[in-house]
Formats: structure tokens, C-alpha cells, sequence
């Protein structure tokens, strides 16, 4: 009877699978794309003539006014700075005239057309205060190239995982109209010291690192997520000490680096851990709470990526390579696309607290 009962299970969790990838829409951005200085711009006319959006150019003062509905935006020619109502905001990269055509970061298109964000429904409405907002997201998959990260018994490698997943992530969140970078989209080597650099050239609003976790243990398995402490417990400790292993593959000049800055970085490091702490906090609630997954702890540690990241930043581990369970659940696409859209959904629940009011 059991067993039937389980099978019976299995059948209409498979049956719910099936139409949730039945369902699912895809939207693939609707204008003509460039990338100028490594960002992707769109025609901003080529917006107005598709989805009815009024304009209004000054040239002398190369203010252009886009109007949809009961929204306004202005964009200044050569500017990151704009306005959106009444509200000053600042883009992602400024709005460029090229070709005798004005072209805007993507995300410009979000603040005047409503875009659907799947994710939506399980990120919650909560708004804190204002902190501060999140237009540009940096994930950072971890390892890569010749540091595979830790290796599953059946062979499962943390770079390979933890780089779709990040991929995923992205993509739910550029649903949502999120502007979101990935530290490396193939298998490649990036120091740990240059993750973070990344983030501050790409003008992120947050930092969130990927991984998957090992242990000495076969029986653990869950999910955590960390943010950057010196005050740690022995098992966040051996795990920081796993995650900056691929430290021993870069050069001196890293440790260097690392004495000199270190005070400045405890300073801001501090006015950031409450963030940080915050936005962990969101993440791992909608995550353990929609893959009814066990939290093992929002912890601190010391993890060398998360230094040097002027921003709240979190790393995440999706769970467990060493367990067999946990290798065999990262291994199924579907299994990882769910992961995926509660890291979105996490970080759109964060997006939501820290932006407040409007
Ligand atoms: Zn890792």
C-alpha cells in the first residue's frame, strides 16, 4: 500500500513538472540588442515605435522624455543619471548617441513597460525601508577551468553545476528586469581576488557566489548561505578554508593585496554585513521554504571572494556533492532550474525589502 502510495506520488509531482515546463513562457528580449562597452543597449526609438511609447527630444539639451501610460522617464544623452517621475535614478550605463541613434542600457525598457517576472509570486511583497536599490546584479559561479571545485562520488564537478545554475539564476532575474552579470559564462579560471573586481566594474548593486558544497560527512545535506564574518564556527571555518583553497593557484601578488587593503575593507565590510546578513536572510527563507529543502544556517565565514566586494554579498551553497541524495538532485536539469528560480525569486525578495516604499 505504501509503496503504491509513493508511487502515486511520484506520478503527480511528474505530472506537476511536466505542465510547470508545459507552462512556462519564454521572453526573449523584443528590440534589436548592441553591446557597447561590454553592456547590452537597445534603440530606444525602436521601443517607442513597438510598445507606443511617446517622445519628446531637446537637442540643445539632449534631454529625451519617454512617456507609456502614466509614466515618464528622462534620459540625458551621454548621462547614467535619469529621471523617473519625480525620482532621480541612476542607470546601469549611461544612454549613448551613436550613429545619430540613441541607444539605453536594457534595463531602461522595465521602468516604462510592465515585464512579466515569473518569479514573482514567490519572491512576497514585504518592503523594508529604503537601503538601497538593486538594478544590477553580479552571480558568481564558482571555480572553473583547472580548479573543479569538489567532485560528487559519481563524478558530478561543482564548476559544471554550479555554472548552470547561475545561468538559470540570470536568466529569471532579466525576466524580472534585472541587470545581471555572470563573473564567467564558460569553464574558465578566474582568481578569487578578481571576482569581486568584477562586480565594482560592472556597477553591481549586490554580489551573490554559487557553490556547491562537500564534506568529510556523507550525511549532511541542505542548503546555506554565508556571509563574509571573522567570527565563525569550526565548520563555516573548514569550509571557508575548502572555498579559498583555489587561492593556493593564484600568485603572491594576491596576499599582497589582500594586507594592504584589509582595513579598508573591514570598514566597509561592516557598514555592508548588515546588508549582507539581510539579503542572506531572504535568500535562504525562500529557498529552504520553496524547495522545502533543510536550511543548515545563515552563517558568517571567511571567504576570500566576498572580500573586497564593496556591496552586500553573499555566497551560496546549493547543496551537498558528498551526499549521494544531494549528487543525484543536482544532477536533474529540473531539480536545478527549481533551484535556480528560488535563488531568483530570493534575490527579487531582497530587491523588494531593500528598495522600500515608493
Ligand atoms: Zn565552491
Amino acid at each position: 500500500m505504501r509503496e503504491n502510495g509513493l508511487k502515486n506520488k511520484f506520478f503527480f509531482v511528474c505530472a506537476l513538472l511536466l505542465l510547470a515546463g508545459g507552462c512556462a513562457t519564454t521572453s526573449k528580449f523584443p528590440y534589436t540588442t548592441q553591446v557597447i562597452h561590454s553592456t547590452v543597449y537597445f534603440p530606444v526609438m525602436e521601443m517607442c515605435q513597438a510598445d507606443g511609447v511617446t517622445w519628446d527630444y531637446d537637442p540643445l539639451s539632449q534631454v529625451l522624455i519617454l512617456k507609456k501610460d502614466n509614466k515618464t522617464l528622462e534620459l540625458l544623452v551621454g548621462s547614467d543619471r535619469a529621471i523617473l517621475g519625480n525620482a532621480p535614478i541612476r542607470l546601469s550605463r549611461p544612454v549613448v548617441l551613436k550613429d545619430s541613434v540613441v541607444w539605453a542600457p536594457v534595463e531602461v525598457r522595465s521602468y516604462l513597460i510592465p515585464v512579466p517576472c515569473p518569479v514573482a509570486a514567490k519572491a512576497g511583497k514585504e518592503k523594508g525601508i529604503f537601503l538601497r536599490p538593486v538594478r544590477v546584479v553580479v552571480l558568481d559561479p564558482g571555480h572553473g577551468g583547472k580548479d573543479p571545485g569538489a567532485i560528487g562520488k559519481n563524478g558530478l564537478r561543482e564548476k559544471d553545476v554550479v555554472l548552470d545554475v547561475a545561468k538559470k539564476v540570470q536568466k529569471e532575474l532579466q525576466r524580472c528586469g534585472v541587470v545581471v552579470y555572470l563573473t564567467r559564462d564558460d569553464d574558465r579560471f578566474i582568481p578569487l581576488a578578481e571576482r569581486p573586481k568584477i562586480a565594482g566594474s560592472k556597477k553591481a548593486d549586490i554580489f551573490v557566489s554559487i557553490h556547491a558544497n562537500a564534506t568529510r560527512s556523507r550525511w549532511i545535506e541542505g542548503f546555506e548561505v554565508y556571509y563574509l564574518s571573522t567570527a565563525v564556527d569550526d565548520n563555516a571555518r573548514a569550509l571557508a578554508a575548502a572555498e579559498n583553497a583555489p587561492l593556493e593557484l593564484e600568485d603572491a601578488d594576491f596576499f599582497e593585496s589582500i594586507s594592504l587593503k584589509a582595513i579598508l575593507w573591514d570598514m566597509i565590510q561592516t557598514e555592508n554585513r548588515k546588508e549582507s546578513i539581510e539579503l542572506a536572510q531572504h535568500l535562504g527563507d525562500v529557498v529552504s521554504a520553496s524547495m522545502n529543502l533543510k536550511m543548515l544556517g545563515v552563517k558568517g565565514a571567511g571567504f576570500a571572494v566576498l572580500k573586497g566586494a564593496y556591496i552586500p554579498s553573499v555566497l551560496v551553497e546549493i547543496g551537498y556533492l558528498s551526499n549521494g541524495e544531494g549528487e543525484r538532485k543536482l544532477c536533474d536539469p529540473q531539480y536545478r532550474k527549481r533551484m535556480a528560480e528560488s535563488i531568483a525569486a530570493g534575490i527579487m525578495r531582497f530587491k523588494i525589502y531593500a528598495e522600500g516604499s515608493e
